[in-house]
Parts: structure tokens; C-alpha cells; sequence
């Protein structure tokens, strides 16, 4: 065990820890994560990516990636593509090991005859229905139906002829003959193989039968060698059966289940089903809206691998379920961005200020650092100054309330890196709304500091309008506006539940021409304003956009309030 792993410690790791010195398995640590390819990944998945890849490595075993795809309805070839991008992406490396239960078809079906030689399973004729209801319920046990005691020659025919495609959908199902009075509902003769003639994004059209996530899931595990098969708390009922299975089918030292509290997280929905119907409602604009809590569209919202990998960490691997806040992911993301990203000057709703008394044509380039003293980075730019400059509206008001430090008339405030000014005239339209600011300069001041020591508590950021780049800013906020959109009230729908103010547009923003030649993707803290990071699709030099990754703190309530 690495240090990394007496660090990590919780149930999973104890566990693990246990099995090496004990030589439980007799093989080295092997666990995988196994995707569904029916979906983009999202931030749930990124923590059980975390846990396998994390223990894989912490305790000198290997990962595989699995894709679980046994279901030709739902899966497509662009979900696999998404996931190899998110997980290498997230930092993880599953080496050679990319795996397909679809590759293992060939294999599930002989063990398919290996357990009806067994006795072990049986080709059960009845309706779905009919089966449902031969199952009975938590209070009352099942019934036998008419097919259960088949013999092995009747049950290896059909079981062939299925394969051979001589059957429609739902004429046959191959089930495990267990026990129909099993306290775990899932142990009532569960059905392991069904009739689908459907073709398969990978295999095409060689299968018409299809095994369940039941059956192929535990026996891939077993194929591949896994020890450790860590998956969330909803399949508990179903480690009966992993369990049966690879001990009918023969495995020695077979893989172990262990369940974990699957991740859940305020204002969103972690279910790809659900985030799919976003998808193609059109709720959303694609799977990469940095609204999305995909890895795809935390992605472009501006998070890094290394946020989302510290928030994995944070949140823990617990045995109960819990919602995590929103707040303590964000925290993640602030508390990594505000260590990488450069500082620039970005006005997001525009004020013009002129500089009654700077000279015109004037240009002074002045010396700002990117990062502040508290941040173990290099780099400085200049930025330009001139008689005319933007500032923010938000940083002016004709009629302040005590306390505001900020701009009003006859009131001196600082300029980042510039000088400290003075607002001597409102100029207004005729509808009296405020159009531009008149302010004088004071020339000693250059660098925000006033010889004769008087005090201006208030700073505020400007760009130059000569210099400044255009640019439109995305301000994104939470997806929906409810803490549980799970919880969904009688007769509604959880589309109803989204916050329509999620996304607000600001088209006339100005930035500072330092950032003019940053490739796509760059991140920076907009200061005073949030931390943001130009637009992997849509931005593109003359055409800036920016997203918001997220605020400076947790501003959300005011600014709601202000709205
Ligand atoms: P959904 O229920 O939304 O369809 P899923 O869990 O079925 O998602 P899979 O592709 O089967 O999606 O998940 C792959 C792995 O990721 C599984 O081992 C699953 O347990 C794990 N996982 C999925 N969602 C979460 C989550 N919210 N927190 C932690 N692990 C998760
Ligand atoms: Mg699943």
C-alpha cells in the first residue's frame, strides 16, 4: 500500500488493504470502471472513475476501462468516443486494457449451456407479463410456471434456436433457475439472456440474444480477472446474484462486489437518463452545455481535471448516500483556479468614463501582475490607459448608500494598476438614464497610490476603450432552482424544475488586449468578477466569448436578489 492509499483511508481502501495482505485473491489488485455507452459521463461517474482508477494504482494493481454495452437499443459508438476523451482527460489511464462485453458474447453464451447443462437455467415461454407476475411480491413468494422444469435437451434446443434467430422478440427468455420464494426479489429465477433483433453498434447483426446487465456484468468481471468490483449502493440486491453466477459458472477466487453511496449533487441530476431528455429536448444546447454536469460540459464551463479530481477526494467514498452542496464543488474549482489562472481586467456591463484632463491621444502602458502576492506565480503584462476607459455600471451610483465605496459623483476611487480619479459630471439621455461619467485623474497617483497619503478605500477595474476587445460573456448559474430536482412534485415533470435564469448573455463586454492571441480554453480570473475561461467552441479571435466558470464566492443569493 503507497502512502497515497494510508492517506485516502475509508471502507473501500480498509477493505482492499485487507485483501493484499490476506492474498485473498491471489492476483494482483485488478478493478474497472464500466460505462454503459449510452450517454455522456458526468460528474457521478467522474467519482467512481476516481475509486477504481485510485485503487488500482494506490495499491499497485490495474484499471480496465469496460464498456457494458449488452443493450443495441441505447448504445452508440459516439458515447464510447466521449468516454475514452473524459476518463484520459480526468488524468486516468487504462493503458491496453479497453475492454467490451460485447466482445464477450461468444463467451456469456457458452456459459448460457454450461448452466443449462447444469440445471442451473432454464428457456422459460411465458409473456413478460406472465413472468412478472409468476414472480410474486416482497410479501408473497413466486409461483413455478409452465416451462421451469424443462428438460436439459429441450432447454440446450431452444436455447440454440434463440441463438440461431428462429425466434421473435419475447417468444423465449433464458432465466436462472434458483429459487422463486427467494427473499431478494432479484433471486427469483432472474432472466439472463433475451431475444432482441436488433443490431449492435459493434457486433452489427451476428447476435439477435442479448444477455441482461445482470448476467454479463459480474461474468465480466469474472473474464477479466477483477478482484475488487466497486459499484454504487443501488445494485446491493444485486451482488446475490454476481455472486451465484460466478460460482455456477465455475470461477475460482471470483471477483467480490462492494457497494459504495453513489454521488449526488445540489441542483443538478446525476441520471443519464434524464440528462439525455435535456439533450434532446433541447433544453440545453448538447451534452457539453457548460450547464451540464457532464465531464464534457464541466469541461468547457472551465473546470480542470485536477478540480474535479480534488473534489473527488474531498467528498469521500462513504457506505451511506448524501447529497453533496454545490458550494463544496465549487470551493474545489475556486480553490484550484485561483492557483493556476492569470489575472486580467474584463468589464462586463459597460460605463464610459472620460478622463477630463488626460491629455488626448495619450497612451501610458501600465505594469500589472497576473497573480497576486499570495500565489506562487510569475508574469506581469502591461495594460493600456488612456482619456477614455470603460468601467463597470455595477461600480457607479448617483445616489449611494452609506458604505459604498465605490464611484458617485464628487467621490474618489482607485483604478487597478492605474490612477486614483475623481467623477466630476453625470451625463445622462433624455430619458435620464446615465450615459457616460466625466472624472478628472490625479497624475501623481499613477499605480493607485496618493503621495500625500490620503485614503480611497475603493478599487475598480477599466479597461481602455481604444484598446479594449469586445466580448461576450456567458454567465452560467445553477441548472435547476431546487436544491433536489429528483424531488419532483406530484404531476410534474423534473424539466419543470430548471432555472430559467441559468444562462445570462452579456454581448457588449470589453477585455483587456492581453488575452488577444490566447489559444481557446484559456482560463482567467476576470478580476472582481469571476473566474472565467474563453469558449472551446464558439470563441474565436475578433469573436471572443467567454464562460463563467464560476463566481469569486458565493455571490449567487445577491445576485439573484439583484436580478
Ligand atoms: P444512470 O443510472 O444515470 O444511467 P449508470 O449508473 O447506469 O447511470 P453507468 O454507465 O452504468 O451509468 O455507470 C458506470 C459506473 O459509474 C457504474 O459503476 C456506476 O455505479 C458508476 N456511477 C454512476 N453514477 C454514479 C454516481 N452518481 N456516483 C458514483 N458513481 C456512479
Ligand atoms: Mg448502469
Amino acid at each position: 500500500m503507497t502512502a497515497e492509499a494510508r492517506e485516502n483511508r475509508d471502507f473501500v481502501r480498509e477493505m482492499v488493504a485487507r485483501d493484499v495482505v490476506s492474498g485473498k485473491f491471489g492476483r494482483p489488485v485488478m478493478t474497472r470502471f464500466p460505462p454503459e455507452p449510452n450517454g455522456f459521463l458526468h460528474i457521478g461517474h467522474a467519482k467512481s472513475i476516481c475509486l477504481n482508477f485510485g485503487v488500482a494504482r494506490e495499491f499497485g494493481g490495474v484499471c480496465n476501462l469496460r464498456f457494458d454495452d449488452t443493450n443495441p437499443f441505447t448504445e452508440d459508438i459516439k458515447y464510447v468516443e466521449s468516454i475514452k476523451e473524459d476518463v484520459r482527460w480526468l488524468g486516468f489511464d487504462w493503458g491496453d486494457r479497453e475492454y467490451y462485453a460485447s466482445d464477450y458474447f461468444e463467451r456469456l453464451y457458452e456459459f448460457a449451456e454450461l448452466l443449462v447443462k447444469k440445471g442451473k437455467a432454464y428457456v422459460d415461454s411465458q409473456s413478460e407479463e406472465e413472468i412478472r407476475i409468476g414472480r410474486g411480491t416482497v410479501t408473497q413468494p413466486g409461483a413455478a410456471g409452465p416451462w421451469r422444469d424443462r428438460s436439459v435437451d429441450d432447454n440446450l434446443d431452444l436455447l440454440r434456436r434463440m441463438r440461431a434467430g428462429e425466434f421473435p422478440d419475447g417468444a423465449h427468455v433464458l432465466r436462472a433457475k434458483i429459487d422463486l420464494a427467494h427473499p431478494n426479489m432479484i433471486m427469483r429465477d432472474p432472466l439472463l439472456i433475451r431475444i432482441r433483433k436488433a443490431p449492435h453498434y459493434r457486433r452489427g447483426d451476428a447476435w439477435c440474444i442479448y444477455p441482461l446487465y445482470d448476467y454479463a456484468h459480474g461474468l465480466s468481471d469474472a473474464i477479466e480477472g477483477v478482484t475488487h468490483s466497486l459499484c454504487t449502493l443501488e445494485f446491493k440486491d444485486n451482488r446475490d446474484i454476481y455472486d451465484w453466477l460466478v460460482r455456477e459458472v465455475g470461477f475460482e477466487r471470483p471477483p467480490e462486489q462492494t457497494e459504495f453511496a453513489r454521488l449526488q449533487l445540489d441542483y443538478t441530476v446525476l441520471s443519464k437518463r434524464k440528462l439525455l431528455r435535456l439533450v434532446n429536448e433541447g433544453l440545453v444546447s448538447g451534452w457539453d452545455d457548460p450547464r451540464m454536469p457532464t465531464i464534457a460540459g464541466i469541461r468547457r464551463r472551465g473546470v480542470t481535471p485536477e478540480a474535479i479530481r480534488a473534489f473527488a477526494e474531498t467528498i469521500g467514498v462513504a457506505r451511506k448516500d448524501a447529497r453533496a452542496e454545490l458550494a463544496s464543488f465549487e470551493f474545489a474549482v475556486r480553490n484550484d483556479l485561483n492557483m493556476r489562472v492569470p489575472r486580467v481586467l474584463c468589464v462586463a456591463r459597460p460605463l464610459k468614463v472620460v478622463l477630463t484632463n488626460y491629455p488626448e491621444g495619450q497612451v501610458e502602458q501600465l505594469h500589472a501582475p497576473s497573480y497576486p502576492h499570495d500565489v506562487p506565480r510569475t508574469g506581469s503584462r502591461l495594460v493600456p490607459f488612456s482619456r477614455e476607459l470603460w468601467i463597470d455600471r455595477d461600480d457607479f451610483m448617483e445616489d449611494p448608500p452609506r458604505k459604498y465605496y465605490r464611484l458617485s459623483p464628487g467621490r474618489e476611487v482607485r483604478l487597478r494598476y492605474g490612477y486614483l480619479i475623481t467623477c466630476t459630471d453625470v451625463v445622462k439621455d433624455s430619458s435620464g438614464s446615465v450615459v457616460e461619467l466625466h472624472c478628472t485623474y490625479d497624475p501623481v497617483t499613477r499605480g493607485g497610490n496618493a503621495p500625500d497619503g490620503r485614503r480611497v478605500q475603493g478599487t475598480i477595474h477599466w479597461v481602455s476603450v481604444a484598446h479594449a476587445l469586445p466580448c461576450e460573456l456567458r454567465l452560467y448559474g445553477r441548472l435547476f432552482s431546487v436544491p433536489d430536482p429528483d424531488d419532483v412534485p406530484e404531476g410534474e415533470d423534473f424539466t419543470s424544475l430548471l432555472d430559467p435564469e441559468s444562462l445570462a448573455v452579456l454581448r457588449d463586454a470589453w477585455i483587456e488586449p492581453s488575452v488577444a492571441d490566447d489559444p481557446p480554453g484559456s482560463r482567467y480570473q476576470f478580476e472582481r468578477t469571476g473566474y472565467f475561461v474563453s469558449d472551446l467552441v464558439d470563441s474565436r479571435p475578433g469573436a471572443l466569448v467567454f464562460n463563467r466558470t464560476v463566481t469569486l464566492r458565493d455571490s449567487w443569493e445577491k445576485e439573484k436578489a439583484r436580478a
